[in-house]
């Protein structure tokens, strides 16, 4: 599986998977960057590797990618021993490209066209080490995915629906998910809210929500000359591995509810803020062991999840 990952090919400034330069491919397939679909792509195949290698050994993996565009990131996975890469793409005009790199790795690469809010991942991970790499339907269900090894999700995401997209994985039901490991670029600044400490401007709903269902850190900075064209902003990659249930067990749709009313109004009292969920909230925050005088970024994961969990409970939760 891992035969191109040493040995570069023989021509000097080849790939090592003997397929052309992105540059090459971008303008052969001209694929001019599209800002409505937010792409910014990565042309150093060093670069994404080192991505790909971020998200551990791969020999054997199945990995899941949203956005493959012209493919640079998918040929990184591969090129590290990618058992099956399954690709959702959006733009029609990259599937030529994307079909010359599932020529070189027979077997090995799915792209699905199509939205990654509205993919159907059991699915199309059955479905691609079942070996149907068509786009037709499948004929497999996600029971078929069972018994197989948890997928990796690997991606450059398009930064429009990254949020939404990490919500809804992170939101995943049942827990522990059917991935064992994210590893995934946003803007930097969103990076920095998913990995915020209690006490920071940056911490809010998505840090209690992804550190509630995950350990979460930052493993690479990147400037926007990184990309081609370059975004406006800076840009990071985030590593979130799923840990067990805490206890209490809050479910993550209520504290998603809890963690709304607190930060919504983030500068008062909670016992103010929680006003939208219960007549009396210094009630429900004393059974929580938590100060009605407190604010909502001076509360720990923990604090949350045990607020959540009390107010799934309480008899006038609304
Ligand atoms: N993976 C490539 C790279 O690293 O160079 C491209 C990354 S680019 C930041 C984001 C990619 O996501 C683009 O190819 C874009 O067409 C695609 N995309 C945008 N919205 C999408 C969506 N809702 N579902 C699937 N793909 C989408």
């Amino acid at each position: 599986m891992n035969s191109d990952r040493d040995g570069a090919a023989d021509r000097p400034g080849a790939s090592p998977d003997g397929l052309p330069p992105l540059r090459d491919v971008i303008r052969t397939h001209e694929l001019a960057a599209k800002k409505s679909l937010g792409q910014n792509f990565i042309l150093d195949l060093n670069l994404t590797r080192r991505i790909a290698r971020a998200a551990g050994p791969l020999d054997g993996r199945t990995v899941v990618e949203v956005g493959p565009g012209p493919g640079g990131l998918t040929r990184a996975l591969l090129i590290e021993g990618a058992a099956h890469v399954v690709a959702v793409e959006r733009d029609d005009r990259c599937l030529p490209a994307l079909a010359e790199i599932s020529a070189r790795y027979p077997g090995r690469l799915l792209v699905h066209p199509g939205d990654a809010l509205e993919a159907d991942w059991a699915t199309l991970i059955a479905r691609a080490r079942a070996g149907r790499l068509g786009t037709g339907p499948s004929g497999t269900g996600p029971a078929q995915a069972k018994g197989q090894d948890k997928a990796v999700i690997v991606a450059n995401l398009p930064y429009s629906v990254a949020t939404m997209l990490l919500i809804g994985w992170l939101e995943t039901e049942p827990w522990p998910p059917w991935f064992d490991r994210m590893v995934l670029m946003f803007q930097k600044e969103v990076a920095e809210r998913i990995v915020a400490v209690p006490g920071t401007k940056a911490y809010g709903r998505l840090a209690v929500i992804a550190q509630w269902r995950a350990s979460a850190r930052i493993v690479l900075s990147l400037k926007p000359e990184a990309f081609t064209p370059p975004p406006k902003v800076a840009s990071a990659v985030v590593e979130l591995v799923p840990k067990p249930t805490g206890n209490p067990p809050a479910s993550v749709k209520v504290l998603g509810k809890v963690t709304a009313a607190a930060f919504g109004q983030r500068r008062k009292m909670l016992r103010v803020s929680l006003k939208q969920l219960v007549p009396n909230p210094e009630e429900l925050l004393r059974a929580a062991n938590i100060s009605p005088e407190q604010r909502a970024e001076q509360l720990t994961v923990a604090d949350f999840a045990r607020l959540a969990y009390i107010f799934e409970r309480w008899p006038s939760a609304r």
